[in-house]
């Protein structure tokens, strides 16, 4: 990291102990044009009992089950806990205090084990937004089988298992570089190449012969990670908003047109088929802005959305364009002094003042 990097990160945290401990987080949020703020996470970790998935996921893909109910908790005295789709419409009616929406992505188990008692417990509100394939037919992306080879056998030995099995021999080179080179943190340089710079199905096809070969099951991965429509139907008794995530969760701008509009109609067919109702709010899988393109949107758009999630950092205004509206990450790292200046406006007023303290 520069020092101009680290200097920014003491002046961030600096300047958010202060908003937030003097309490001038209220005064600026009372002062700020009204907005929205997303929060976006994937997994809760339970605060007792076994959690299966915990060894299954890398640590940025989950937040404890204290430490959600410390920011729900704090966020629920001050502002008003919506769903997306409550936020965005509540932000367009202009009424009402400034809002907070949980969102989680793609509908691990305990989303509805975990989180959902929890939001009952806190009086709070949330979106969850599912990828199809893993409930309807008990299968997982790519990435956790990923995960769970590295987990059990290193990133090593999966390198050749996968030259083995692969015809992508420029994938295999880049893959192999990685290795050579020794960089350090191989579980984000690898899947940055399997995401980004391999054809995905060749990719899948590959991955999926390392993961039999090793013994990998399936449906077991599915069912320690993924929640059930059983369980998609309780979180939509229980007032939680669901919302489309598509059918493989791949990356969108990748695919041709007519690919990506099946990946977004297939996963909200089969939500309409499963919990009987409309939805309104759509998640980008991966979410970042070469993620998604133009096409995507009009896709999201014919499929029915009237609002899209990303993962653009920061909160929404009135003006935020509907199928691009940003979230700021919740996992075990995030600090609710951080949170709270920036869903206040506080970061955003510094920014006017001519010092940009955004990450
Ligand atoms: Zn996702």
């Amino acid at each position: 990291m520069s020092v101009k990097h680290r200097i920014k990160g003491w002046l961030r945290a600096g300047y958010s102990r202060v908003v937030f401990h003097t309490g001038l987080h209220a005064l600026i949020d009372a002062l700020a044009p009204r907005r929205l703020t997303i929060l976006a996470g994937h997994c809760v970790r339970p605060s007792s009992g076994d959690w299966p998935a915990g060894e299954l996921l890398p640590a940025d893909m989950a937040i404890s089950e204290a430490k959600l109910e410390r920011i729900l908790r704090w966020f629920g005295a001050h502002y008003e806990l919506v769903t997306v789709a409550e936020g965005v419409e509540r932000l367009e009616r202009g009424s009402g205090r400034n809002l907070l929406a949980l969102s989680m992505d793609d509908g691990y188990r305990d989303n509805a084990r975990v989180l959902l008692p929890l939001l009952q417990r806190v009086g709070a509100k949330a979106t969850v937004f599912l990828e199809s394939r893993p409930l309807d037919e008990r299968r997982v992306n790519w990435a956790h089988k990923y995960f769970w080879i590295l987990a059990r056998h290193g990133h090593e030995e999966f390198v050749a298992r996968f030259g083995a099995h692969t015809s992508d021999t420029a994938t295999f080179h880049a893959l192999n570089q990685i290795i050579a080179e020794g960089r350090g943190n191989e579980l984000y340089h690898l899947k940055r190449i399997l995401k980004y710079e391999c054809d995905p199905l060749e990719r899948d096809r590959a991955l999926d012969l390392v993961f039999q070969e090793l013994g990998g099951d399936e449906c077991e991965l599915c069912e320690q990670l993924y929640m059930s429509w059983d369980e998609a139907r309780a979180l939509r008794d229980a007032g939680v908003e669901l919302g489309g995530h598509t059918v493989h969760h791949h990356i969108l701008s990748k695919l041709d047109a007519s690919f990506q509009a099946r990946e977004i109609e297939g996963g909200v067919a089969a939500m309409r088929r499963e919990l009987g109702r409309e939805f309104p709010s759509f998640a980008y899988p991966w979410g970042r802005r070469w993620d998604f393109d133009a096409r995507t949107q009009t896709a999201v758009r014919q499929a029915g959305f009237a609002t899209a999630v990303t993962m653009h950092p920061g909160v929404n205004r009135p003006d935020t364009p509907r199928l691009e509206l940003k979230r700021l990450a919740l996992d075990e790292s995030a600090e609710l002094h951080l949170l709270a200046t920036e869903a206040c406006g506080a970061f955003e007023l510094l920014r006017k003042l001519g010092l940009d303290l955004t990450q």
